[in-house]
This record gives structure tokens, C-alpha cells and sequence, in this order.
């Protein structure tokens, strides 16, 4: 686009449609700045913005303390390469992430990267590495991204894995707790091991990967005692337990990492991401001395991973996060929320389940088409609030506002929020 030509909506949408594959699929709204909890499109229109570019934003848009740590990088260098030059940014951010880990072992060590698909990737190359073992766990309604191996160790055929085969080997799925749709914890560990029985031997089996609320596939919690149960299987089986938490974590359910809030769990790995960079691109693999070194140098890296602006970013959101009274504010966020859902739940039957833990909550439509939910959010987006929709049939609408919203703004998208869902239900 010419710098002389007007910045319009429409303008953005037609050269979008004529430059941009079809593939990423896109919203109608035309970004021109952003701050806090907030998105103003290129037409001056002012959302509340319940996405945060899909959980990226736990700390808001232009968080003060991430944009100046990013100003001063820029005067520093932007690139190097960590496999060329060392820098302290990345140290510092591994210095972080193993203070902040909640995985078994006292010396934690983490591999920093682009992307929460990549770090699963990595993820699962240290796990086999560490192991021996060529096979993989995941879980129905998983969202591990799209790469050859996170799409298939994701749960979801459209649009993450039709017509993207075929798929990568050794990646196998049980079922996960959903009590709302009548799965409890004894069914997900008696489909874990019969699994063990009918398609993969456990003695080959190199991890587990679990979010701990799951995040594409609905926002569903796991059942209190789902992830220890796994862990004690995982314990007796020898294998790795990897926390996928690029959606939960860095405070999303008012605790740094969503694991935290499950009794008894120690995971082997640590994967994080989105919001760890604060708008960034950042993504880590994190866990014990011993695991993380058991790949030769050279097995792990990549050019871009822990860029330094990433890095110095990533540094002042979990120095920012790790503050009690952070999380204590985004707990009441939760409270909060939950308040609220529960009593539009009670006015509206159409919704079934209102779910989530702290302050990463859904409510789940009852019917199972993405028909309804659809319609709420472009009914949200037509008043000014933006929402996503969310789960294996569409029909989860997720709120991921800041975790610093302010108390007037949250007013302002849940009553939209209000108004939306009773312009669609009537
Ligand atoms: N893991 C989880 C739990 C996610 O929610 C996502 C993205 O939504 C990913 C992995 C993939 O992350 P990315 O899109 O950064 O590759």
C-alpha cells in the first residue's frame, strides 16, 4: 500500500483479500492502535477488546513497562542470533522461567522460540531424546498449533487437519475429562489405559502433552484430580508429563501457570507462549537440568528464537506478573467474571455450561452447531466488543480480556456482552 494513499477499512480489506492467502482466516476488523484493554480500528471506532489477539495480551496492550524495555532494546541491538552472539536478554529470561517453573527438579533450564507450535515441537524432540522412546500422548480437544506434528497431535479436523495429511507417526489420543459433555476422570484414565492395551505400548511411550484448560478445544478445565491421576500413570510408566500452557499460563487463570492450581502434578516439561512476550513473538520449553541437556548441542535453536526485543519483553512481563498483588488482581477479574456468566447463564437456557478457572472462563452454548455463537460475536463486533468463539464445535464463547482491565472497561464489555447475547436469543 502507498504511504500517500488513506488508511481506510475497506481499502486494507480489498488489498488483504488481493495479497494475503486465504488460508489465515480474518476478522473485519482493520487495527490502527491499540492500549490496555482496548482496539481502535482504522475508522476511529474504539472496541473493548475481549481476544487479546487470542490470549497474547494477559498484560494488555502496550503494557508501559514491556514498550520501554522494547524502546531500550531497540537502541541496543535488535538481532543476533543466539547461536552467534550470547546476550543477557535470553539468560535472563531463562533465569525467570526457571525461578517461575513449577516443574519437578531443582536446576530448570528452558529453550526459547517463536512459537507455541514450535515449542511443543521441541517439547516432544527433548522428550524423546530424554527417553529413548518415539512415542506420543496427547488428548481429545487438544490444541497444540499447526506445524506437521502440533496439527496432528491436535484435535480438530476443520480447518487444523483436512486435506494436511499425511500426518506425522507415533502420536496417539485418549480421552480428556469434559464433565459437561459426561466425561469424568475415571473415563479419561480408563481410555489411557486401554489405550495401552489396544494401539501403543506404554515402554515406548516418550510423553504426555495436556493443557491444563484447555484452550482451542473449549476452555475446559481438567477435573481437579485428572492431572495427578496422569502424572502417577506417567510415573509408573516412565513417561514425561509436558504441560502445554501457551494459552493458561503467565497468570491467565490468576496463578503464573494454570497447573499450579492442581494438587499433587510436578510436569517434566513447561511449555509457554503467547503472553509470555507481552506482543512479542516468544515461546519456551522449561524443565529439569538433566532433560533439557539431553540433547546434543546443535539439536535444538533455530535463527530467530529468543529474539532479543522478545526477550526484553518477555522480562517485564513476568517480573510484572510474579507480583502477588498481579495475580490477586486477576483472581478478582475471575470472580468477577464468573459472577457475571453465571447470571447471564441463568437468564439465557441456550447456555449449557459456564466454565474456567480465575479469570480464564467460557460459557458453552448448549446447542452443538457454531451457528449461535458466531452470531453472538458478530453481534459483539457490531457493538464494539471483540470476542472469540472456541471449541471442537464452535459453540464456546471465550472472554480473554487484560488482566489489567479496569473495573469501568470490563462494565463496558460485559454489558455488550449482555446486549449481544440478547439481540441473538431475542
Ligand atoms: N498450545 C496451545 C495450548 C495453544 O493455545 C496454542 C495456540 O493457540 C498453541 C499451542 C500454538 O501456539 P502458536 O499459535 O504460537 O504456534
Amino acid at each position: 500500500m502507498q504511504a500517500t494513499e488513506p488508511l481506510t477499512h475497506d481499502r486494507v480489506l480489498a488489498e488483504r483479500a488481493r495479497y494475503v492467502s486465504a488460508g489465515v482466516s480474518t476478522p473485519r476488523l482493520v487495527v490502527a492502535s491499540a492500549d490496555g484493554a482496548r482496539v481502535t480500528d482504522v475508522d476511529g471506532r474504539v472496541f473493548v477488546d475481549f481476544a487479546g489477539g487470542i490470549g497474547c495480551q494477559n498484560t494488555g496492550h502496550r503494557f508501559a513497562p514491556v514498550v520501554d524495555a522494547v524502546h531500550r532494546q531497540v537502541d541496543e541491538y535488535l538481532h543476533q542470533c543466539f547461536m552467534v552472539g550470547i546476550y543477557e536478554p535470553y539468560v535472563d529470561t531463562c533465569r525467570l522461567l526457571a525461578e517461575l517453573s513449577p516443574c519437578a527438579g531443582a536446576q530448570q533450564k528452558s529453550i526459547l522460540v517463536n512459537s507455541g507450535a514450535e515449542a511443543n515441537e521441541n517439547a516432544v524432540k527433548i522428550a524423546r531424546a530424554a527417553t529413548g522412546r518415539p512415542a506420543v500422548i496427547v488428548f481429545d480437544n487438544a490444541f497444540h498449533g499447526r506445524t506437521l506434528l502440533t496439527m496432528t497431535m491436535t484435535s480438530k479436523v476443520h480447518p487444523y487437519k483436512a486435506g494436511f495429511g499425511p500426518f506425522a507417526p507415533e502420536v496417539y489420543r485418549a480421552p480428556a475429562p469434559y464433565p459437561y459433555r459426561g466425561v469424568s476422570t475415571d473415563d479419561a484414565i480408563a481410555g489411557l489405559e486401554r489405550l495401552f492395551k489396544s494401539e501403543v505400548d506404554p515402554e515406548t511411550v516418550a510423553c504426555v502433552l495436556l493443557e491444563p484448560v484447555q484452550g482451542e478445544g473449549g476452555f475446559v478445565p481438567m477435573t481437579a484430580d485428572f492431572p495427578r491421576r496422569l502424572a502417577e500413570v506417567c510415573a509408573e510408566q516412565g513417561i514425561l508429563y509436558v504441560d502445554d500452557e501457551v494459552q493458561s499460563g503467565v497468570g491467565r487463570t490468576g496463578k503464573m501457570w494454570a497447573i499450579e492450581h492442581y494438587d499433587g502434578v510436578e510436569p517434566d516439561l513447561l511449555v509457554s507462549g503467547k503472553s509470555i512476550g507481552g506482543g512479542l513473538p516468544l515461546a519456551a520449553v522449561t524443565g529439569r537440568a538433566e532433560l533439557m541437556d539431553a540433547v546434543p548441542p546443535g539439536g535444538l535453536g533455530g535463527t530467530f528464537g529468543g529474539n532479543p526485543l522478545s526477550c526484553a519483553a518477555a522480562i517485564a512481563v513476568l517480573e510484572a506478573v510474579r507480583e502477588p498483588e498481579f495475580l490477586e488482581g486477576a483472581t478478582r477479574l475471575g470472580e468477577a467474571l464468573r459472577a457475571r456468566l453465571d447470571a447471564l447463564a441463568a437468564a439465557h437456557p441456550s447456555i449449557g455450561d459456564v466454565r474456567g478457572l480465575g479469570p480464564m472462563i467460557a460459557f458453552e452454548l448448549a446447542e452443538r452447531t457454531p451457528d449461535r455463537a458466531k452470531a453472538i460475536v458478530d453481534a459483539a463486533f457490531e457493538r464494539g466488543l471483540l470476542l472469540l468463539a472456541c471449541g471442537l464445535y464452535g459453540n464456546v464463547i471465550r472472554l480473554l480480556p487484560a488482566l489489567t482491565i479496569a473495573d469501568e472497561e470490563l462494565e463496558e464489555g460485559l454489558a455488550l456482552l449482555e446486549e449481544s447475547l440478547a439481540a441473538v436469543d431475542g
